[in-house]
């Protein structure tokens, strides 16, 4: 589903590989931790998956097409097919939780009857149909990711990518995250890639764990016991601030551009794009 070829990413004005010749596959269904210090490159890695990056040398093919021929026009099609869960949830403070979660259906232009039958499923898959009303300030932070997953799903995502979503969130609601993305990828067999820093979290899964350093996939095991030194590097990840990815858009309106990003036109500089504004909805 996924293939990285000798992929390499060298940002603008850096001599640092973030990627460095990064070869890898991942198959559809499968459930993929993501380990690695901070600075290691990670969010790269996830950022040329969006199509937020374009590696500097060697190609990502998703689904058989690459990604660094993508037109940009084509990019918000292709970005409906991942589901995308932070770690600071990014939920729209001002909508409640059905409303968050309808609204990356409006993007992608739905009809009003799909919209609302696929919400109250997605908001059943993750327990919360009785908190359809609320606001996101209203919920714990495990319910809080929860909506954002109930969001990441909404759309039939073929890949869900998990930026440390649980870094947020007690280690018990952790747990039901994790459980709950285990459950998508089982029932459903949408792909997960899940970057962590939680290790014991890591271990009670039987899960692929891939580690990276220096923009190098230095290990890729099928079960976490035989990963190696993963405990010290995760360790040493979470002494270190996470990083900026997506530049932690908190603002509403930043948080509705981020996801009009995902709809069926690329934004323009007003940041309108394909999306009606004038939606009749009342919902939203
Ligand atoms: P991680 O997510 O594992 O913390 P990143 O992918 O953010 O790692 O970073 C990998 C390397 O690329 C680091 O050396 C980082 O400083 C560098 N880097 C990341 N983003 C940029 C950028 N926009 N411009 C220049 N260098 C960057």
């Amino acid at each position: 589903m996924i293939d990285f070829i000798n992929v390499s990413k060298i940002y603008k004005g850096s001599d640092v590989k973030a990627l460095d010749d990064v070869n890898l596959h991942i198959d559809k269904g499968e459930f993929v931790f993501i380990v690695g210090a901070s600075g290691a490159g990670k969010s790269t890695f996830l950022k040329t998956i969006i199509r937020e990056e374009v590696p500097t040398s060697g190609e990502i093919i998703f689904d058989g097409e690459s990604l660094n021929m993508m037109k940009p026009r084509k990019v918000p099609f292709y970005r409906r097919k991942l589901g995308i869960v932070f770690q600071d949830f990014r939920l729209i403070q001002t909508k409640t939780v059905y409303d968050n979660v309808a609204f990356a259906m409006h993007v992608i232009g739905a009809k009003q009857k799909d919209i609302s039958r696929r919400v109250a499923y997605a908001l059943s898959l993750v327990g919360l149909s009785a908190k359809a009303k609320s606001y996101p300030n209203q919920l714990s932070g495990g319910e809080q990711q929860r909506v954002a997953l109930a969001r990441a799903l909404v759309n039939e995502a073929d890949v869900i990518i998990a930026d440390e979503p649980t870094g947020n969130i007690d280690p018990e609601m952790s747990k039901d995250i994790v459980d709950l993305l285990e459950q998508i990828n089982l029932n459903r067999g949408t792909t997960i890639i899940m970057v962590t820093h939680e290790v014991d979290l890591i271990r009670s899964y039987n899960k692929r764990v891939i580690e990276i350093k220096n923009g190098h996939i230095v290990s890729d095991t099928a079960h976490p016991e035989v990963a190696e030194g993963t405990e010290e590097v995760a360790q040493e990840a979470v002494a270190n601030t996470p990083s900026g990815y997506y530049h932690a858009p908190t603002e509403d309106a930043e948080i509705e551009k981020f996801l009009m990003n995902y709809g069926n036109e690329p934004l323009t500089d007003d940041g309108v794009g394909g999306f009606d504004m004038d939606s009749s909805d009342e919902n939203l």
